[in-house]
């Protein structure tokens, strides 16, 4: 076992509510690690729609939701301007949705605290002009889109600075209890497969989907209804901004404009085991078709890959039955199992949304010092209060501007013809990881592989270039091969028109001229 460590407070989960957690607490001035199994965001943050929720999806059917995504929209948009896109959102009803619902919408924005600007139908196309022309009645909403990665990024990078321990590819495999009272964990480091002590004054369980299991572990009760939701990205904008459907929250009601793609969402489905990201061709379809309906001309436009998240449901003790799961509130909850199950120096924070993470990290490490106090002296707060203003929201021009800048002349070229970017960007980070560093991490900071080709060049290049930093062979093949059968996972699904003329020149690269080293492996 590898040396022990010890923190103020221990974090489980490094999706966007742990990150948040860690971040809040080093604000706080507390000491914190952060223990993830997979990377920041492997879990539902990376697997979400893009949306930085207005709150007008739940003025409805949900206006506890609602209002916390209100209010929660304007404090992530001053924390990490960077990570969003400014793009406005629009609700349409459009010919055969209820007018009943659209006639109620101003009314219960107003009730929830969402702003929302009725406009005519003439004004909403010209705001959007790829949007329905069949619009029966219009809501401009400050929707925003979200780059989940660069977020978490920002936060966790705030956090370390503050002293933050960050442990990516570990795992909390058990609890160390002493009586009703944990005092830590035990974490599985997946590279190295060793185990490592954690203790702590407080553990945070902020797992998702998966903190029913992790609680579990404790001998503590959370009960989760996990729900799976597919969606499906579009090779190109089809919008500048995000279009919702004025109706009753449902399938595939949502299209949001992420940097260069679209991605329209999602289904809402009961699965039994978090881990379940599967995605059926019919479900693809439908989605494809709702998109048409916002968007005319979105059935037939190019797709690029389909994937599905869970959702972390929260059903409280004694809560009501089963139900379907669209009914269940998306409001996020906060257990102290101290009072629940009589067991001491364990919280779990859960549910809720991506927009709402950072009030749920608030309310998460008010519990925390209550239950430990606060150091004496914050310096964090300090430190942070004292730095320059932030730079403005991202534009997508700015992602050209950068390449402009970073562009190392003749001797650079581009690495990603796709997402454009270059050899320059690549062996800088490279570089700055000193080896630990895969093509799903080029991946998630500088979009290889997202683009309509899904890596098919840019993933061989980058895969020599991490190996030219002397890397060892035998792992960058490996992380090539993970690499590809994640890509395959997710275009498999989508491959008609011309999407499946690129799938099979995909695969023909990666079975023989490109094929890597060894026995060939089965790809999804
Ligand atoms: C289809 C879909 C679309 C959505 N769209 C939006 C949207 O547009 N806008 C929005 O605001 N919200 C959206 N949401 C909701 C939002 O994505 C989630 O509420 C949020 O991402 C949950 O974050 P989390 O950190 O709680 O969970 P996760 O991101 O799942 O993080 C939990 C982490 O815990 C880790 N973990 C599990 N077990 C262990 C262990 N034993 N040891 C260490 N680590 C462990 C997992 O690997 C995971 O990374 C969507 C959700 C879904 C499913």
């Amino acid at each position: 076992m590898t040396q022990a460590l010890s923190a103020d407070v221990l974090v489980i989960g490094g999706g966007s509510t742990g990150v948040g957690v860690a971040w809040e607490a080093t604000r706080r001035g507390l000491s914190v690690i952060l223990a993830e199994r997979s990377n920041l965001a492997g879990g539902t943050s990376g697997r979400f729609h893009g949306l930085l929720h207005s709150g007008g999806r739940y003025v409805v059917s949900d206006p506890r939701s609602a209002s916390e995504c209100a209010a929660e929209n304007k404090a992530l948009r001053s924390i990490a301007p960077q990570a969003i896109e400014d793009t406005g959102g629009l609700f349409v009803s459009l010919e055969g949705d209820d007018p009943a619902y659209a006639e109620g919408f101003p009314l219960a924005c107003e009730r929830a605290g969402v702003e929302a600007v009725a406009m005519s139908p003439a004004e909403a196309r010209s705001a959007e002009p790829a949007v329905n022309p069949g619009i029966q009645a219009a809501f401009w909403v400050p929707d925003a889109s979200v780059d989940v990665w660069r977020l978490l990024g920002i936060l966790s990078a705030q956090a370390a600075e503050g002293g933050a321990k960050i442990l990516e590819h570990h795992e909390v495999v058990s609890f160390e209890q002493e009586g009703q009272r944990v005092l830590g964990a035990r974490l599985k480091d997946s590279a190295t497969g060793e185990t490592r002590w954690v203790s702590a004054q407080v553990v945070v369980n902020a797992t998702g989907a998966w903190s029913g299991r992790v609680a579990a572990m404790a001998g503590c009760e959370v009960e989760i209804l996990a729900s799976r939701g597919v969606m499906v990205a579009f090779a190109d904008r089809l919008s500048h901004l995000a279009i919702n459907r004025c109706i009753r929250p449902s399938d595939g009601d949502i299209v949001v404009p992420i940097r260069t793609v679209s991605v329209i969402g999602t289904t809402d489905v009961a699965v039994a085991d978090p881990d379940d990201t599967t995605v059926a061709p019919e479900e693809v379809a439908a989605m494809v078709a709702a998109a048409d309906q916002l968007i005319p001309g979105a059935g037939s436009a190019r797709t690029l890959r389909a994937w599905a998240g869970v959702r972390p449901l929260y059903r409280p003790p004694g809560g009501a039955g089963s139900g379907a799961t669209r009914t269940v509130s998306r409001a996020h909850a906060l257990v102290d199992h101290a009072t629940q199950d009589g067991v001491e120096a364990f919280v779990t924070i859960t549910g809720g949304k991506l927009t709402t993470l950072r009030l749920m990290a608030e309310e998460a490490v008010d519990l925390v010092v209550a239950k430990i106090g606060l150091p004496a002296t914050p310096a964090f707060v300090e430190a942070l209060e004292e730095k320059p203003a932030r730079p403005a929201y991202f534009r997508l021009p700015d992602a050209l501007a950068h390449r402009e800048s970073v562009w190392g002349g003749d001797r650079d070229a581009v690495v990603c013809e796709c997402e454009g970017v270059l050899r320059s960007d690549v062996v800088a980070l490279v570089a700055a990881a000193r080896g630990r560093i895969g093509i799903g991490d080029l991946r998630r900071s500088l979009r290889v592989g997202m683009g309509p080709c899904q890596g098919g060049f840019c993933s061989y290049r980058c895969a020599g270039l991490i190996a030219e930093a002397a890397q060892a062979a035998e792992a960058v093949t490996e992380d090539l091969v993970e690499f590809w059968k994640e890509r395959f996972k997710g275009t498999a699904t989508v491959s008609f028109g011309a999407q499946a003329r690129q799938e099979i020149l995909d695969r023909w690269l990666y079975a023989s001229p490109l094929a890597p080293p060894g026995e060939p492996v089965a790809l999804p």
